[in-house]
């Protein structure tokens, strides 16, 4: 396939030339060559740079993976899971919970809004929890999530914490330290193709992910907290897969994250303005709840009808909402390549022509 669409949809995102062509190469057999382990261990390393500490694994499957091996790997039969939701992906790790025998209690706060911390104070008092479970940046509504006073009332409260920072990973800056397993995916800032879980464990959660019964084979974390130091991984690895994110994350480590960060900000800040002068208005309204990494427009019903236009006659792909904001959002991604505000002027430009 060759095209110039331009991709600015809040993952996956563009693929650089340089991290697409390394996915050709050939690869070792992750099997039986030593190397491979090498290789792997080394990315486990830069990506633990990113992280800032913990220990890292790499999984063979799209983010949700993630997702679904942490609950499964976390949460026994009969535990107790606050799962903290402003959103979508927020209440979806309710259903997980469900589906590995454990009990949620979702703490819901409105999607326009920030999580509610004085009715997440009230939950926690209000009975033991093993477990909570939260979303950084709130992809379909572009919401990025306060994390650390919640972060901290989780602290006070001995509540291990599991974080879908999927979209914001490497694109702003998460509160890793504090977290005990944080999720992100190749696909978004790190503009990798997709296939990729990236994942940090802290050292209680692995304890904690031992003791935990995993009905689960593909999902269950707890090999993967030796497999670079024994050399042995659960199934066969997506070599090409992982050689081409370590492409994407020696290009953003060579940039520095701090660079990488305030691009992402100077992209969303042109984009919101962008927006604001065509007189659309802002999912969320507030510039403090605004995420650096994705930009959801409120279009009352022309979601679908602006998306196709912008395609059709500028090449540039958009993404709709999602479920039921599906015809009333219009996101733009700029996040990982796309972060740049060449891209974001150009976009919002198409924008503006379909609007008139
Ligand atoms: C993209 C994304 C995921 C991964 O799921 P998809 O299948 O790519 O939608 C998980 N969580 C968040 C917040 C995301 O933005």
């Amino acid at each position: 396939m060759s095209d110039d669409r331009l991709r600015m949809t809040p993952g996956p995102t563009e693929i650089p030339d340089d991290v697409r062509e390394r996915m050709s190469e050939p690869t070792w057999n992750p099997d039986v060559e030593p190397e491979f382990v090498e290789f792997y261990r080394k990315l486990t390393d830069k990506l633990e740079a990113i992280y800032g500490g913990d220990d890292v694994a790499i999984l063979g499957g799209e983010g949700i993976l993630g997702l679904e091996a942490a609950v499964a790997s976390l949460v026994d039969e009969g535990d107790r899971v606050l799962c903290l939701s402003n959103g979508i992906y927020g209440d979806g790790f309710a259903d997980f919970v469900d589906l590995y025998g454990g009990e949620a209690e979702t703490c819901k706060s409105p999607s326009t809004g920030p999580l509610d911390l004085e009715a997440i104070e009230e939950t926690l008092a209000d009975g033991a929890f093993d477990v909570a479970t939260m979303v950084h940046c709130e992809t379909p509504t572009g919401t990025l999530n306060d994390l650390e006073p919640v972060l901290d009332l989780l602290a006070e409260h001995d509540v291990l914490s599991i974080v879908d920072a999927v979209s914001s990973l490497g694109g702003a800056p998460v509160p890793t330290e504090q977290i005990d397993v944080c999720l992100g995916a190749s696909q978004k800032c790190f503009s990798a193709p997709p296939g990729l879980t990236v994942l940090s464990v802290s050292d209680r959660a692995w304890e904690r992910i031992e003791e935990t019964e995993t009905r689960s084979f593909y999902a269950d974390l707890e090999p993967w907290r030796t497999a670079a130091d024994e050399g042995w991984f659960p199934y066969t690895h997506l070599t090409s897969n992982l050689v081409a994110l370590d492409a994407a994350i020696d290009r953003l480590l060579e940039e520095g994250l701090e660079a990488v960060f305030d691009r992402h900000e100077e992209a969303a800040r042109v984009c919101r303005k962008r927006a604001r002068e065509l007189g659309l208005s802002l999912y969320p309204e507030s510039d403090d709840l605004a995420s650096p990494t994705v930009t959801a427009l409120h279009v009352e019903g022309r979601a679908a009808d602006l998306q196709q236009r912008v395609q059709a006659e500028h090449g540039i792909v958009l993404s709709t909402g999602l479920a039921h904001l599906e015809d009333d959002v219009l996101r733009v991604g700029h996040m990982g390549h796309n972060a740049r505000v060449e891209r974001v002027e150009r976009t919002m430009d198409a924008l503006e022509a379909v609007l008139e």
